[in-house]
C-alpha cells in the first residue's frame, strides 16, 4: 500500500506552490491513495496548512496521520501539556475533529523514559477523548524504535529511511518486535529523502558521500536498463511483506503518476541482483539521530 508523504507540502525539499500540492492531493484520492502523512514540524505548520485546505470537503476519504513533539530542526517537546495542545493545534490547521493516527515525532531526541511514561500515556487520553483513532511513535534509531515498541504502548511504529534499496535492516531489527507486539509497521522514505531519484539528494541530506554517489549509480543503472529508478526503488519497498504502509513524498501530479506506476510494475530480480551489487559497499551505511544514548547503531 502506497501512503501519501505531504513533507514537501511544507516546502521541506523544494518550493512547491500551494495550487499544486492541492492538485496533487485531490489527484492522489481519485486514484485511490487513502492514506496521508504529516507533522506540525514540516515546514513550520505549513505542510499541515495546506494538507488541511486540500482536503476540505474530502476529508472523509482518507486516512489522517499527523505527529506531535517536534516543532522545528532542534524545537522538541514531548510533554504530556505540549503533546495535549499540540493534536488540538493540527486539529484546527487540518479542519478535522480527529485524527486516524497521532504520533510522537522523532522520539530519538526526547528522554526515553518520557515517553514511555508521560508522552504515550497523554496520547492515549487524546484517543480516549475521540481526537485520535491510533498512536504511534515515529524515529530514525531502530533500536530505540524496538525497545519503546516493546515497552511502551503503541498501536504503531513509522521508521525512515530503514528499509530501501540503499538500507534494509528494518526487517531484521524493528519487524520482530513489531509482529510479537501486533503493531503496525509505516515504512516511510523509500527514496532514500530523494537519493534514489534523477534529481538526486537535497543539499542538507545527512548521508555520507558514497551513499549519495551509490544511489545515483543506481539511478543511471536503471535509466539505462529502461526502468524508471523510481518505479524500481518504490516497487522493492513495496514487496517487503512486514510493512503495512510506504510512504512517498510527493507534491505533483506527474510524481503521482510515476510513484503509481511501481504498484503494477514486477520486480525484475536480475536487476534486482546488479542493484544489489552496486550498493554492496555502502549497504545499511546510516548516520546517527539524536540523543547519543537514543542512538545506538543496528
Ligand atoms: P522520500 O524517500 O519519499 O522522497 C521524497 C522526495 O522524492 C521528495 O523530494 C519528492 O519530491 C521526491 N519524489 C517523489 N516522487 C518522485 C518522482 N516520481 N520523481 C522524482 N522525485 C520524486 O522521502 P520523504 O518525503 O522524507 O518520506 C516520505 C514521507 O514519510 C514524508 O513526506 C513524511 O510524511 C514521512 N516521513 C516521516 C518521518 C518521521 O516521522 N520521522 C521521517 C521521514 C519521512
Amino acid at each position: 500500500m502506497l501512503g501519501f508523504g505531504a513533507s514537501p507540502l511544507g516546502n521541506v525539499f523544494d518550493e512547491v506552490s500551494p495550487a499544486q500540492g492541492e492538485r496533487a492531493v485531490h489527484a492522489a484520492i481519485d486514484r485511490g491513495i487513502n492514506l496521508f502523512d504529516v507533522s506540525p514540524y514540516y515546514g513550520k505548520t505549513l505542510a499541515e496548512e495546506r494538507l488541511g485546505a486540500a482536503l476540505l470537503g474530502r476529508r472523509d476519504k482518507v486516512a489522517l496521520s499527523t505527529k506531535c513533539g517536534r516543532y522545528d530542526t532542534d524545537c522538541f517537546d514531548f510533554s504530556a501539556a505540549r503533546v495535549t495542545a499540540s493534536i488540538d493545534e493540527s486539529l484546527s490547521r487540518l479542519h478535522t475533529d480527529y485524527v486516524d493516527l497521532l504520533q510522537a515525532h522523532d522520539i530519538e531526541f526526547g528522554d526515553r523514559r518520557q515517553i514511555i511514561e508521560e508522552t504515550i500515556p497523554a496520547m492515549r487520553r487524546i484517543q480516549a477523548a475521540g481526537k485520535a483513532r491510533f498512536i504511534g511513535v515515529t524515529g530514525l534509531p531502530l533500536k530505540m524504535l524496538a525497545d519503546v515498541a516493546a515497552r511502551g504502548d503503541v498501536d504503531v511504529v513509522l521508521s525512515y529511511c530503514r528499509y530501501n534499496l540503499l538500507v534494509r535492516d528494518l526487517n531484521r531489527v524493528l519487524a520482530p518486535i513489531a509482529e510479537e507486539h501486533d503493531i503496525g509497521l509505516i515504512n516511510a522514505s523509500p527514496l532514500h529523502m530523494r537519493v534514489l531519484t534523477k534529481e538526486g539528494a537535497p543539499p542538507w541530506h545527512p548521508a555520507p558521500t558514497e551513499v549519495r554517489e551509490a544511489g545515483a549509480r543506481v539511478v543511471d543503472f536503471c535509466c539505462k536498463h529502461g526502468v524508471e529508478p523510481v518505479v524500481f526503488a518504490l516497487r522493492f519497498c513495496l514487496d517487503n511483506p512486514h510493512v503495512a504502509s510506504t510512504l512517498v513524498g510527493m507534491s505533483s501530479i506527474e510524481q503521482l503518476e510515476t510513484n503509481l506506476r511501481a504498484m503494477d510494475y514486477q520486480m525484475d530480480p536480475a536487476l534486482l541482483e546488479e542493484v544489489n551489487g552496486l550498493i554492496a559497499p555502502v549497504r545499511d551505511i546510516i548516520w546517527s539521530s539524536g540523543r547519543p544514548e537514543n542512538n545506538v547503531q543496528s
